[in-house]
């Protein structure tokens, strides 16, 4: 198992590598996650993450799984937490119990609100925004890496870029060691991104988070809620492709590819990939990369 942390890997010269799961609902989802975690260890992730469901659902899960991808395939694993529908109490508890199972990073988010609700209401003895459990992480669990959350085409809810940089500066002031940014289609929206951080005073690690397309009405749908947008171009090949679930993956492939090819090569310290817990995709795009010779 690597030791190093993630702001040691990070600030190496070599391309981080992650993948992001999320926790399975029902036994057939828990059999595609560990066989995805397994195929991929050969590609030798820096960390896995694993994300954290809107109301708190998902907090025994996310804790089980976490503890499992450690302990059973030895990742460095970085479980998300989110201040919905948790009092600050619950909030330290939980913390606690991710110290307590060896996890050394946390993603810390405010969350998306319930679903059925537009606006995130913060529970009575809660927190409102991320950098304030970001900060309250750095009060009981001062040693632990701590990721957040950045937009490079504006949080939906934000009124500009400007602003969601001033509250991404919060969260880094806070004591966030790295970013990892929303899903993007477009490569110079996060190099403008990263640049406008450095502008704003936000020097900590920016890791771009891709996405490899594997169904069109899926892209869309995550697009709409995330306020990311797609490319024309590879709008149209989608397009092109109709129903033809193969052709939609090739073409998810390539461009996450051509995206993260760009992307390592002017600089960019690594890549972050939502796997949605498929293995495929994944691969195809390590495979690709070790051959353009960015991994080994
Ligand atoms: C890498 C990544 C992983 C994610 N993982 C999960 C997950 O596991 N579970 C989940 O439910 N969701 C997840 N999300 C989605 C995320 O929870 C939503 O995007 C949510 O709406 C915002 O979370 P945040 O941490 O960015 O919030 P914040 O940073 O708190 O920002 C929320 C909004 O409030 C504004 N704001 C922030 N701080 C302040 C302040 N102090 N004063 C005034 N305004 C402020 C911001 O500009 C923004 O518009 C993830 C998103 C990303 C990019």
């Amino acid at each position: 198992m690597k030791t190093l942390s993630i702001k040691q890997r990070l600030a190496n010269n070599h391309p981080l590598f992650s993948v992001e799961f999320f926790p399975p609902k029902s036994d057939d989802t828990a059999q595609q996650l560990l066989h995805t975690a397994e195929r991929i260890q050969a590609y030798r992730p820096d960390f896995v993450s694993i994300t954290y469901g809107a109301g708190g659902s998902t907090r025994s899960r996310t804790l089980n799984y976490a503890r499992k991808l450690h302990e059973d395939y030895g990742y460095a694993v970085m479980p998300h937490l989110t201040c919905v529908g948790h009092s600050r109490e619950e909030l330290k508890q939980i913390i606690a119990e991710f110290k307590s199972a060896g996890l050394k990073q946390i993603m810390a988010l405010r969350g998306d609100p319930p679903k059925g609700e537009t606006n995130f209401t913060p529970h009575p003895d809660g927190l409102r925004y991320a950098n304030e459990l970001v900060q309250l992480i750095r009060e009981v669990y001062p040693e632990c890496d701590l990721g957040v959350a950045g937009y490079p085409e504006k949080h939906p809810e934000a009124p500009s870029l400007e602003i969601d940089l001033l509250n991404l500066k919060r969260k880094v002031d806070a004591g966030a060691t790295f970013v990892t940014t929303q899903l993007f289609f477009d490569n110079s929206a996060y190099f403008e991104f990263v640049e406008k951080c450095r502008r704003a005073g936000i020097t900590v690690p920016v890791l771009p988070g891709l996405m490899s397309i594997t169904s069109y009405k899926q892209a869309l749908r995550f697009c709409e809620m995330c306020g990311t947008s797609i490319p024309v171009a590879l709008n149209q090949q989608l397009i092109a492709a109709g129903e033809d679930q193969a052709a939609v993956e090739a073409i998810g492939i390539e461009w996450s590819y051509q995206q993260a090819h760009e992307l390592l090569e002017k600089g960019a310290p690594g890549i972050h990939l939502y796997i949605l817990n498929r293995a495929g995709p994944a691969i195809a795009l390590m495979k690709k990369l070790q051959r353009a010779g960015f991994y080994k």
